[in-house]
């Protein structure tokens, strides 16, 4: 083998390391996403929703922002229509282990247990999904208001609207409160969205408790 050999093997060599290094940052790229989600979903959810609605004490509405730049995009006067009456059981971003490490909404129980109680949809808007799931929010109904906020009551023993119906007026009763899908007893799973994103509904509602 003479020098022009050992050149074009170091050559190889020194080729094949760089590719080993653009292929693991190349890697670290694709996997971005997935980072960004896993932190979302355990830790990051929190600071992210908490940006998305603010509510400002001065002017007493709510504030909705671009997630990207941060700007106020809408703002909504508040309502304390809550979407049913009795106790919290599980605040938002409380862990109900093994259920959910990051709880996505409020829970409203009746305190007695009971199955029936009317659930109203906390804002006007566009009935977007009235189904039942075997799993998780078994019997449930999304409600989309505008601006980029969803809401979703969950675990229904019997829903009383359907997709695309108008809700012009609240407090209109959409359904009754059960124990369908993943519920340990019959309550109301409450989640409001913002961009997609999981916030605090009592943002909207207020700190007072729905009794
Ligand atoms: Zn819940």
């Amino acid at each position: 083998m003479g020098p022009a050999t050992f050149s074009k093997i170091g050559a190889i060599w020194s080729f094949r390391r760089e590719l080993y290094f653009v292929s693991l940052a190349f890697l670290a790229t694709l996997l971005l996403p997935v980072i960004a989600v896993i932190l979302l979903t355990h830790a990051g959810i929190d600071i992210v929703s908490a940006r998305l609605a603010t509510f400002n004490p001065i002017t007493k509405l709510v504030e909705i922002r671009n997630p990207a730049t941060g700007k106020v995009i809408k703002q909504i006067e508040t309502t304390v229509v809550w979407p049913a009456r009795g106790v919290v059981t599980l605040e938002f971003g409380e862990s109900n282990w093994p259920y959910q490490p990051f709880h996505s909404g409020i829970d409203i129980a009746n305190p007695y247990g009971q199955t029936g109680d009317p659930v109203t949809a906390f804002m006007p808007g566009k009935v977007t999904y009235a189904g039942e799931i075997s799993w998780g929010f078994g019997k449930h109904v999304i409600i989309d208001h505008g601006n980029n906020i969803t809401s979703i009551y969950a675990h229904l023993d019997t829903i009383l609207v359907y997709k695309s119906q108008e809700i012009t007026k609240t407090p209109k009763v959409i359904g009754l409160e059960g124990d369908t899908g993943w519920a340990t007893g019959p309550h109301l799973h409450f989640q409001i969205n913002v961009f997609g994103i999981p916030v605090n509904p009592r943002t909207f509602l207020g700190q007072e408790d729905p009794i």
